[in-house]
């Protein structure tokens, strides 16, 4: 059994990492021959992920595809479903592509969203404001990822500051209390999901996960995220990130593939999101996972690269390295989980030894 990934990069790597401890190899389609990939696939079919030829050579080589980057295109998608298997299909992933798309598919199947319109112009820009207020926040509707292409808009004055997409959303700023994500997997019989992560961000990137803080809201986001998940008739992997402001959850975005806020399971929970994916896709059953003990992601970027690189393993402390070639600043390089640790062991324990950590 063979696993074709679109992306050969951290999370791809990861899911080939489950996928070995099954038995289950894995090629990944990548423009990187160097990508994190190499390190555990059995193949890297080097190429762009749009390139119709290279999914058919993937397709060829793979008894299921699936993907671990977002941004293919609809003709190439539509390409691999006809000819290939792709359980998951493709559409939450277009559903995904799109910030618009995206919130519109979630408040029509019963999600809270901040408000949002869609802006082309600089006027747009100006009475989308007089309409939503202020803090709001501009975003590319494409391709925008760890807060590339965002802008935080507190007065009127910082529109100059804004450098406009083709096409652009304004969002409501949440004053959220925290950021929590949710990640699901389905299949034809039933939905299971990983514990619910408290989710820190750093200048728009994630800096950690936090698992095992409980929440009374928790259920609440399960079941609506559940729902979510069945009306839509997604298959597959599915996470949602939410703001929670006191006892409201708004959604801010989805994925449809393993994510970094759920990188923690792979020590800290029965089940990973990874090993999970991949019973997913060779037909497996899916069990549902449990957190071990109370856990914690860091996420390592460039600028802590070195730090990353001197730090030991140890008893609850598991060192992830994505072996990328090239180290850049605000680049996820690497991740640790600490196992056992509370979020204030942490800060007393580790977080003066990163940088960009979270005052
Ligand atoms: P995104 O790329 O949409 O996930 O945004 C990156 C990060 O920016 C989020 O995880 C939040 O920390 C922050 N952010 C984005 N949109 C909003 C919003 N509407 N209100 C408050 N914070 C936001």
């Amino acid at each position: 059994m063979t696993i074709g990934i679109i992306g050969g990069g951290q999370l791809g790597m990861m899911i080939a990492e489950a996928a070995s401890k099954q038995g289950v190899s894995c090629i990944a389609l990548d423009p990187n021959p160097d990508c994190s990939c190499k390190y555990v696939c059995k193949e890297i079919i080097c190429g762009e992920y749009n390139d119709i030829s290279k999914l058919e050579e993937l397709g060829k080589k793979c008894d299921v595809i699936t993907y671990e980057f977002e941004n293919i295109l609809a003709s190439p998608l539509e390409f691999l479903v006809k000819n290939y298997n792709l359980p998951q299909g493709i559409r939450q992933l277009f559903d995904s592509q799109n910030r618009i798309r995206e919130k519109d598919n979630a408040r029509k199947f019963g999600l809270l969203t901040p408000p949002y319109r869609k802006v082309t112009s600089k006027e747009e820009l100006i009475s989308a404001l007089d309409e939503i207020g202020y803090p709001a926040i501009y975003k590319t509707t494409t391709l925008g990822y760890d807060g590339h292409g965002q802008y935080k808009i507190n007065c009127l004055a910082d529109v100059n500051n804004v450098v406009l997409a083709a096409e652009g959303i304004l969002e409501g700023y949440v004053k959220f209390d925290y950021e929590a994500s949710i990640i699901m997997i389905r299949d034809k019989e039933k939905i299971v999901s990983l514990p619910i992560a408290i989710n820190k961000h750093k200048n728009g990137i994630l800096d950690l996960s936090i698992v095992g803080i409980e929440k009374p809201i928790f259920n609440e986001i399960k079941k609506a995220s559940y729902q979510f998940m069945i009306e839509t008739n997604y298959y597959g992997i599915l996470t949602i990130e939410y703001f929670v402001k006191d006892d409201k959850f708004y959604f801010n975005e989805m994925a449809p593939r393993p994510h970094n806020s759920g990188h923690y399971s792979i020590e800290g929970a029965t089940f990973s999101q990874y090993d999970l994916l991949v019973n997913y896709l060779v037909g497996k059953k899916l069990e549902e996972p449990k957190l071990i003990s109370p856990t914690i992601m860091k996420n390592i970027l460039g600028f802590d690269y070195d730090v990353f690189k001197n730090f030991k393993p140890s008893e609850n402390v598991y060192l992830h390295d994505y072996h990328k070639k090239e180290v850049r600043e605000k680049r996820k390089m690497a991740h640790i989980t600490f196992t056992n640790l509370t979020l204030d062991e942490y800060q007393s324990k580790y977080k003066n030894m990163f940088k960009g950590e979270e005052e």
